[in-house]
């Protein structure tokens, strides 16, 4: 990871609104990255901004994601127009004894730069990644993509080059006020945690009688 700025290091990354909450370790990001499955990335086309939901996968100092070939999103970002790709990881909710001061628990990371559009083998090994990493074992069991299928799909990599990270935790940050008011005092104040998990594995019409994978059902989120 070395020669790579650290998270929040340029001008354009550098977090102005409640900068506590910035990290500029770059295994947090990693970490972050890791641990999510969807990413929203942004495209502006005749002036109208979109900001697209899709898998990922972190390879190294990279992100790849792929799509369709008739992709507004996929086309745009494979001519080298500028992109800014997001994962959030919602943590919990944060009741403060104000609704002003209620919040969330989060940790996101933020990327901004230019994808690469992988082509051949290149492209192929990012596909298997991209499997690997959404579905834990898979790529060693299911077909892997067929010539057309390849021809279909666009794969992209943005380097993770420019990023910032934002991680917000801790108990609510009342007004000293409201600590004290005769009224607000006596409610409960705290967060809820939210966690992410699998739930029981449901076979298809055509996958009855055959057993569950031991991988899928050792798959976990934390
Ligand atoms: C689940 C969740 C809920 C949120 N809810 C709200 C809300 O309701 N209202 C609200 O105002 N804010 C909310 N935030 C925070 C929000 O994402 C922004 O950080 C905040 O609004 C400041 O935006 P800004 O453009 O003024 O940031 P600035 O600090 O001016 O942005 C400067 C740079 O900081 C970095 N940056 C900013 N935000 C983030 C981020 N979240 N993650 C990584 N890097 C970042 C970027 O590189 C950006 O270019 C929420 C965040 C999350 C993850």
């Amino acid at each position: 990871m070395s020669g790579l700025p650290d998270p929040g290091s340029t001008p354009r990354t550098r977090v102005k609104r409640i900068p506590e909450k910035a990290v500029t370790d770059r295994e947090v990001a990693y970490a972050i990255l890791d641990a999510g499955l969807v990413a929203h990335v942004a495209v502006v086309t005749h002036g109208q901004p979109y900001v697209v939901p899709v898998g990922y996968a972190r390879v190294g100092d990279e992100v790849i994601f792929h799509g369709s070939s008739a992709s507004r999103l996929f086309k745009t970002l494979s001519t080298g127009a500028p992109t800014c790709l997001t994962v959030t990881l919602l943590d919990g909710l944060v009741l403060a004894r104000s609704l002003f001061e209620s919040s969330m628990h989060y940790r996101t990371v933020m990327a901004l730069g230019t994808c690469r559009r992988l082509e051949g083998d290149d492209a192929v090994a990012a596909l298997l990644d991209l499997s690997e990493r959404l579905m834990p074992g898979r790529p060693s069991e299911a077909r892997h993509p067929a010539p057309q299928e390849l021809k279909a799909t666009i794969t992209l990599a943005l380097p993770l080059v420019e990023i910032s990270v934002k991680v917000g935790d801790g108990p609510p940050e009342d007004v000293p006020e409201d600590l004290v008011d005769p009224v607000y005092s006596r409610i409960w104040a705290g967060w809820v945690p939210i966690t992410e998990s699998f739930g029981e594995p449901m076979a298809d019409e055509f996958a009855t009688g055959i057993p569950v994978p031991d991988y899928v059902r050792a798959w976990r989120r934390s």
